[in-house]
């Protein structure tokens, strides 16, 4: 089984349009939604749900009011400001905690002098395993300002690649987060292949390198692929070059495509409508499939060597 993880430097170059039309053109795929913060696959694979499973993470202050003495030492100790002092009903002192603000730390919970205070488990989300048209999915909604969204990656991940090890699949397709955080590196480390998905922009080409860096740390082989390249062709020939330069395997480029908002407000993929890209996108797919399964799929240079390739790199090009 090979794991493929498409990412992306930021949101909106079209990484997600690009997974789903990935997961239509495989055979026997598993699917992971890990882009947790900004779950949008299931917009566009339908999927149906068998399994809902509930995402516990940390804890959270509660104070039991009726217990609680209000001598006001937990207000004292939190230092993310999470308890708030009020009256009660009677005029006394009361105590609550603001569980948005509240980090967990259970500071409070071990010096309140009465045990007042109980320290549940956060339910932070959910994760689900559905059924689609393209295979299984595994994908989560992570509640509203939870945290913990790579520990909730690193398990939609390890549920996927046990559905896909139990079901005989020849591969795990999975739709990373965007940017270089936690959450990325969670979906991207042990992969076999990173899918660097960016647009000819200079936040684009700036979010590219910082990609190419991590693949390099994590001895991640990785495909480039420009989106959207025809907005600006001399960024995106600038973008191929850098990327070859840095050991990255360039697997295509991809015009812009406006037939593709329109196919998916009606639910279908890029490949499944046979939009004008729908064929570069195909051709990608075919190149992308064959560098995960070459042997030859050399990582990238470890970043400090990438690092100075890159920088010789740039010399050349401003000497020219
Ligand atoms: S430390 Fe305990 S008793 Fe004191 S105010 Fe906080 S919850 Fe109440
Ligand atoms: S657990 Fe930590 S962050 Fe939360 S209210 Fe108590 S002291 Fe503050």
């Amino acid at each position: 089984m090979r794991e493929i993880v498409v990412v992306s430097g930021k949101g909106g170059t079209g990484k997600t349009s690009l997974t789903a039309s990935f997961a239509v053109l495989a055979k026997r795929v598993v699917i992971a939604d890990c882009d947790v913060d900004a779950a949008d696959l299931h917009l566009l694979l339908a999927p149906r749900v068998q399994e809902r499973h509930e995402f516990l993470s940390g804890h959270t202050a509660v104070v039991r009011e009726r217990d609680c003495a209000g001598c006001g030492a937990c207000a004292e100790v939190c230092r993310f400001g999470a308890i708030i002092g009020r009256s009660g009903a009677d005029g006394s002192p009361a105590f609550a905690v603001d569980p948005a603000a509240c980090e967990g730390c259970g500071a409070c919970v071990r010096l309140c002098p009465v045990q007042a205070i109980d320290f549940p488990e956060r339910h932070c989300g959910e994760w689900m395993v559905s059924e689609t048209r393209c295979g299984t999915l595994v994908h989560a909604r992570l509640g509203i300002a939870a945290e913990n969204s790579g520990r909730l990656v690193s398990l939609v991940r390890r549920e996927a690649r046990r559905r896909a090890e139990l079901s005989g699949a020849e591969l795990l397709l999975a739709d990373g987060p965007p940017g270089i955080g936690c959450p990325v590196i969670a979906a991207l480390a042990g992969a076999d292949l990173a899918v660097l998905v960016t647009e000819p922009t200079v936040s684009g080409e700036h979010d590219l390198g910082r990609l190419l860096a991590l693949a390099a740390h994590f001895q991640i082989p990785a495909a480039v692929c420009v989106n959207k390249w025809d907005i600006n062709v001399e960024v995106a020939e600038r973008i191929e070059r850098a990327s070859r330069a840095r050991g990255g395997h360039v697997v295509g480029r991809i015009g812009y495509d406006a037939a593709i908002v329109r196919a998916q407000l009606e639910g279908r993929t890029a490949v499944e409508a046979e939009t004008p890209s729908a064929a570069e996108i195909a051709a990608v797919w075919a190149r992308v499939r064959r560098l995960a399964d070459e042997e030859r799929a050399v990582p990238l240079l470890p970043v400090t060597l990438a690092a100075r390739k890159a920088q010789s790199f740039r010399k050349k090009e401003t000497t020219k």
